[in-house]
């Protein structure tokens, strides 16, 4: 390997937000002479960026760690992330991870690992060559990050603890980052946070109110083919923000990700939701009457403390109002220092491996009514990735359904548009136009 041409191999365990902050701190690492790692190509240098938002998430954070540090041993592994905020001395007591990073150090990679490694660091010079953007390596879709941080206090939620208060980023900043990225070739950007649904800009002008503010200026001042928003929290889907999808049909992503969580009041009351199940199914009616053909997804828990079988009943109604199109579903665990986590009547684990099951299995059914309601439309459509079985090359639409596109298919970043003459419960098939 020359002798500046290090390898960087990166791994990212859960949100876009993360996945975003994992290219943000391979961008800060190439001044150095790093180059990204193909999969399973060894590396001099692993960052890993965890997440603690489930058990599960925990379980997969630890396991990557284990097996960079066993396959590895001569490289210099990097832990950071949300599981490093909620189990600092693990981390740090953890033989063979050479540094952590906690999120509010992540910005600073380019000057923690110099001085951390100093064997790996060795062109210092690199300090004053400005940070690359990032580069999305491998993606045809960008992410962007508008604001961190969280201030509600759902009561299983750990996510305040380990991302701390709402901090959002100001409009400027964000709209030349959307700029950078349009230079790069990318035609659909993601915006992404902890709970974007809150960002307003009041620091300095241009002073911005809302999200849907937000999503007005980036549309009038950049040529941007397609915006889509993350995951918002249902009192944040306000009519102001329908009304921007109104106004700039089709360059907004028909695509909405809607948490509900339960569809118990009780439980809502319980887990500190600030709606009841009427509101939300309220909210989702404004949305098809706003964007009929919308597809609309939606988080739910099962298992919480107390959760009964009516409960359960309540939550499978809403899921099957016809509203919804797909589901992901969590199964409820404790996570440390939670309210939910103290609480008592703690459902079994074959109980909610079974709700689970239940809720699966009707997402199946939902995404393949959705996929069906395509076939006859033409969709706005950009390639995601090459599944190497099969040869074929995968796209998403606005509206997030999946894509299966003719194997001959070049790939790239732009928008094309594919007339849907078939549907399955994966995906459509169609033809490129
Ligand atoms: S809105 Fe609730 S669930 Fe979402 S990040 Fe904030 S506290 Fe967690």
């Amino acid at each position: 390997m020359e002798k500046d041409r290090k390898k960087l191999s990166v791994h990212t365990i859960g949100c876009r937000l993360n996945q975003y902050e994992t290219e943000k701190m391979a961008a800060e690492l190439y001044p150095f002479g790093f180059t990204r790692a193909e999969d399973g190509e060894p590396a001099d240098l692993y960052i890993i960026n965890t997440c603690t938002v489930t058990h599960r998430a925990d379980s997969s954070s630890r396991n990557i760690i284990s097996r960079a540090i066993r396959e590895n041993p001569e490289a210099s592994i990097v832990v950071a992330g949300c599981y490093v905020d909620a189990a600092p001395d693990l981390m740090t007591d953890w033989e063979g991870v050479d540094v952590v990073i906690p999120n509010a150090q992540k910005s600073e990679i380019g000057k923690i690992l110099p001085d951390r490694l100093p064997d790996l660091f060795t062109n210092t010079d690199a300090d004053d060559r400005p940070e690359g953007p990032a580069d999305f390596h491998d993606h045809n879709r960008a992410w962007l990050k508008i604001s961190d941080g969280c201030n509600q206090r759902c009561s299983f939620c750990v996510l305040p603890a380990v991302r701390g208060r709402l901090v959002n980023r100001s409009p400027g900043e964000i709209i030349e980052e959307v700029k950078t990225l349009l230079e790069q070739g990318f035609n659909e950007v993601v915006l992404t946070g902890v709970n974007i649904g809150h960002y307003r800009w009041r620091e300095s002008e241009p002073r911005i109110g809302n999200l849907a503010g937000l999503c007005r200026i980036i549309l009038d001042q950049t040529n941007l083919a397609k915006l889509r928003i993350s995951s918002i929290e249902p009192q944040t889907v306000t009519d102001e923000l329908l009304e921007v999808y109104r106004q700039f049909r089709g360059r907004l992503c028909r695509h909405f990700h809607i948490p509900m969580q339960s569809g118990s009041p009780r439980i809502l009351r319980i887990m500190r939701r600030p709606y009841d199940q009427m509101r939300y199914l309220r909210r989702l009616e404004s949305v098809k009457d706003a964007v009929p053909e919308a597809i609309i997804g939606a988080d739910v828990i099962v298992g919480f403390p107390g959760e009964t079988f009516e409960d359960f009943a309540e939550t499978r109604e809403i899921c099957e109002s016809g509203l919804i199109d797909y589901l992901h579903v969590f199964s409820y665990s404790d996570r440390p220092g939670t309210h939910a986590a103290a609480l008592p009547e703690k459902v079994g684990p074959d109980v909610i491996k079974a709700r689970n099951a239940i809720l699966t299995e009707l997402s199946k059914e939902l995404r393949a009514q959705a996929n069906g309601r395509q076939v006859g439309r033409t969709l706005d459509v950009i390639a995601e990735g090459h599944q190497t079985d099969g040869g074929f090359y995968w796209g998403v639409a606005d509206n997030y359904i999946k894509v299966k596109l003719p194997r001959d298919f070049p790939g790239g970043r732009q928008v094309i548009k594919v007339a849907i003459k078939s549907a399955c419960e994966k995906y459509v098939e169609g033809v490129v136009s």
